[in-house]
């Protein structure tokens, strides 16, 4: 398909619009087309290790060691070599040294019969080839142990590089670093790690009922919930996030602002006013800042289209005002741009196989989103209720959700004991 934004430079001149509308896109090609109107960020920063948690990788991490680093006891014990357990036993050794992890091994000629008493993380002595554990055997005394078990070849050992072999790649470029990330680098020595630079993000919620909560409402005034959901959801270690704060329904107002902001942003996000009422002026003032813009008319529901496009070189997501529609919006269809934005590789959506515990019936060739709890488990599966499923401008179902249960498009209908995707927030 088609994943370029359209623009009407002739609606631009004489101020109308310049947001199409799509035919229907189904919700994945509206995925699809929302990562191809992102541009990844450019650049490289040098950061520590520590201060890479959460940061996206700029280079594939290539193992510069193995792992282990040389062969070690997995188990307090006694390192001996499996050749002196001849006949049936029980054995008794001579135990000839101590390793405890950190100390040096003096790799001498080991003789037969003799034991090296040896702690986790000890480096096996030349000539070992197995740790028999501590409660396998008794101390005789007189730096004698009885081994009454014939222990196998390589028991209790970790070999030099059974972990990575030296060359190997890692971590790929585009990969988050996690914490078990960060934990791998740290054993290959890494002291600073090379990741792309955060992307700035922003929002702007549009509405003039818009108050922050804290302030005397009005009549006919709400207070901005959206700006908080948003904030929420781009609280990120790979995103630096800009509050743009709150504008009234005036074009020229929000034109300026979205102009402005653009220049210095990676990711604009706005609320609201994106429908083409008299009072929704944000595809317009898109249009006059010189931006493009695209409504992504999606086959889902909550069903507001989202608005992608870009001003200059800044990606922009057009978030609808509902509440439980931006929310559905933006986690769906926008977090995935902004991953692309940012450089990371894997943009997908986790989606896990649940049993829904409730009915629900819904219009076929519409891929709809709700709100659920796990209530319990079916075997391996979590079980689902729904938390209402009405209005798209609702805020207590997605507070109290575990997560969102994703319902097919190619059915009319969920039956209690059915199978569905669900994507835990
Ligand atoms: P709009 O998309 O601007 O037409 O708004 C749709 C509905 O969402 C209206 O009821 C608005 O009052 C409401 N709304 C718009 N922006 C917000 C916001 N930031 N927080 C909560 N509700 C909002
Ligand atoms: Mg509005």
């Amino acid at each position: 398909m088609n994943l370029k934004i359209e623009t009407d430079p002739s609606a631009a001149e004489c101020g109308g619009p310049v947001a199409k509308r799509r035919s229907l896109l189904s919700f994945e090609e509206a995925v699809a087309a929302a990562i191809g109107a992102a541009v990844p960020s450019v650049g490289t920063e040098t950061v520590s290790l520590i201060g890479s948690l959460g940061r996206v990788l700029a280079e594939d991490v290539i193992a510069c060691a193995a792992l282990p680093r040389f062969d070690h006891s997995a188990m307090d014990g006694f390192a001996v070599s499996v050749d002196d357990f001849v006949g049936t036993g029980p054995w008794i050794l001579e135990v000839s040294s101590r390793v405890a992890a950190g100390d040096v091994v003096e790799h001498t000629s080991r003789f037969s019969m003799q034991a090296t008493e040896i702690y986790t993380g000890g480096e096996l002595p030349d000539g070992c080839n197995a740790v028999v554990i501590w409660e396998r055997c008794s101390a005789l005394g007189h730096g004698r142990v009885l081994v009454s078990s014939k222990p196998k070849l390589v028991d209790n050992i970790r070999r030099r590089g059974e972990d990575v072999s030296p060359g190997a790649t890692v971590v790929s470029a585009g990969s988050l670093v996690t914490p078990h990330v960060a934990a791998l680098l740290a054993a290959l020595g890494s002291a600073t790690v090379t990741v792309r630079p955060k992307i700035r993000a922003a929002v702007l919620t549009t509405g003039n009922e818009l108050l922050p909560p804290g302030e005397q409402l009005g009549p006919g005034q709400i207070y901005d919930s959206n700006r908080h959901m948003v904030a929420g959801l781009l609280a990120a270690p790979w995103i630096d996030f800009v509050d743009l704060g709150m504008i009234g329904d005036d074009p020229t107002a929000i034109q300026e602002a979205i102009g402005t902001a653009a220049k210095s942003l990676d990711v604009l996000i706005t609320s609201g006013g994106m429908s083409f009422g008299a009072a929704d002026h944000v595809s317009t003032a898109m249009a006059a800042a010189g931006g493009s813009v695209d409504v992504l008319n999606v086959a889902m529901r909550p069903g507001k289209p989202a608005m992608i496009g870009r001003i200059g070189g800044c990606l922009f997501i057009g978030l609808p005002g509902n509440p439980m529609a931006a929310a559905v919006a933006l986690a769906m269809i926008g977090m995935p741009a902004i991953k692309a934005t940012a450089g990371i590789a894997d943009r997908r959506t986790i989606w896990a196989s649940a049993v829904a515990e409730f009915d629900c019936f819904k219009r076929e060739g519409r891929t709809e989103f709700v709100p659920v709890a796990v209530e319990g488990r079916d075997g391996e599966l979590p079980v689902l209720s729904l938390l209402g499923r009405g209005s798209s401008g609702s805020l207590l179902p997605m507070a109290r959700a575990t997560g969102v249960a994703m319902l097919r498009a190619d059915t009319d209908a969920i039956r209690r004991g059915d199978i569905v995707s669900f994507h835990r927030l």
